[in-house]
């Protein structure tokens, strides 16, 4: 079987493949191991799953538990506060551990793959270098700009939200000790006209997970009219016009500059602490993509490369995670391999689109609609719903 793409959904797609019995290999584009400057991520059960079941980490050691939820005002003082425990970590530590759990000779990089074609064999993949490869099925974990995707579903379009999200991490240890404790324990929300921000902690870049050797992670949801205003935000430093992202150290001065005065202006003082000490700020554009199939003869999508949602559940690693864990239950079904992957494609196409519609809702009640009210049920993260499943892996 061949993987496309070897991030979080591709990775969990061919451990328990692999486990399954099969003859897996993964074939992803970027030259080198990725990386991403400590980007963190609400830690769902999908998404550790296979780490803490099959490969035998401890959770402990590779995320925090954090045990409130407080909404401060914009004069700092707390507007609610409720128990509620999270577990948090970041793309880089998640993605290192699943790679040591995968076998490396059968990580290939620099390898992009250009087309898919069903055949008699199954399914075949061409790569950028004239190369190509035959396959029982081809799981496409290619992520929001996938080629796959594109090839198959050339009308399946990102939507472009009307917003993104500006992100940024800083050492704990680089913010006065008042505010990393006010911090370090919570998820920390301030809501206002269209807006939104959240802070919480990762772990460190090197992986620690003690307070005061972690990171703090902000993420504020601000909006752009798409046309010049979006096309200056993403004209990076260098003159580059990007699309999906402009990554840390090239968002161009005059942006930063204004995210900065707008914290320091609007945003209650502990939370414009941290994104005033954030050195390298960057943003990611947040577009919904909602496709009506998932599965091709042998080529399936799964993760980003299938819906693209939006981050307020804080499921899309868990999302990609479960595709590939309802794959391989079917596929261990006894059903011959296309009704098993017929059964999957209804269960994950229903899962993508009860997501991507609970996750547009609370996109538009944060930043058009205004109705956000800090404790609403709905805003606690989960993949299938808010909260789930229960906290048994916290
Ligand atoms: C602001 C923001 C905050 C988020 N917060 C969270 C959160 O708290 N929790 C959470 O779970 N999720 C979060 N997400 C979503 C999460 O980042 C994605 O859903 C997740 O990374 C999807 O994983 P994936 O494996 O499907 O795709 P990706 O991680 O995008 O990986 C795709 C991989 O495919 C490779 N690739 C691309 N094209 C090719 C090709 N042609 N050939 C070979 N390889 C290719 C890429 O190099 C990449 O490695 C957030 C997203 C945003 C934008």
């Amino acid at each position: 079987m061949v993987v496309i793409g070897g991030s979080i959904g591709g990775l969990t797609a061919a451990c328990l493949l692999r486990d399954a019995g099969h003859d897996v290999e993964i074939h992803e584009r970027a030259p080198r191991e990725l990386e991403q400057r400590g980007a963190g991520i609400g830690f769902l059960r999908a998404c550790s799953r296979y780490l803490a079941e099959r490969a035998g980490v401890d959770l402990d050691e590779i995320s925090i538990t954090t045990s409130e939820i407080v909404y401060l005002d914009r004069d700092d003082t707390v507007l609610h506060q409720a128990e509620h425990a999270y577990r948090f970590s970041s793309w880089n530590t998640v993605y290192r551990r699943l790679l040591r759990a995968f076998d490396g000779d059968r990580y290939h990089l620099d390898r992009t793959a250009v087309e898919v074609r069903n055949d008699e064999r199954g399914a075949s993949v061409a790569f950028d270098d004239g190369s190509a490869l035959s396959a029982d099925l081809v799981v496409a974990a290619d992520g929001i700009g996938s080629t796959v995707r594109a090839q198959l579903l050339p009308d399946a379009r990102a939507e472009y939200s009307g917003y993104v999200a500006w992100r940024g991490t800083v050492s704990e240890a680089d913010l006065p000790p008042e505010i990393t404790a006010r911090l370090g324990d919570a998820i920390t929300y301030h809501v206002y006209a269209n807006s939104h921000i959240l802070v919480y902690p990762i772990p460190s870049l090197d992986g620690s997970v003690e307070p005061g050797g972690r990171l703090l992670n902000f993420v504020w949801y601000r909006n752009y009219l798409d046309g010049g205003d979006l096309r200056s935000l993403l004209t990076d430093h260098g003159g580059v016009v990007r699309d999906l992202s402009v990554p840390p150290g090239l968002v161009a001065p005059e942006h930063v500059a204004e995210l900065r005065a707008t914290a320091a202006a609007r945003l209650p003082a502990t939370i414009a602490a941290v994104v005033a000490a954030v050195e390298e700020p960057f943003l990611q554009v947040v577009y919904d993509i909602s496709i009506s199939r998932m599965r091709f003869g042998r080529v399936c999508l799964i993760g980003d490369a299938a819906f693209a949602v939006r981050p307020h559940a804080a499921a899309g690693t868990a999302k990609a995670a479960e595709d590939a864990w309802t794959l391989d239950r079917h596929l261990r079904s006894g059903r011959a391999l296309d009704s098993a992957l017929e059964r999957w494609e209804t269960e994950q196409l229903a899962l993508g689109c009860d997501l991507l519609d609970r996750t547009r809702r609370i996109g538009a009640r944060s930043q058009v609609l205004n109705t956000w009210e800090p404790g609403d049920p709905e805003l606690i993260f989960g993949l299938h719903a808010p909260g789930d499943p229960e906290p048994a892996n916290v």
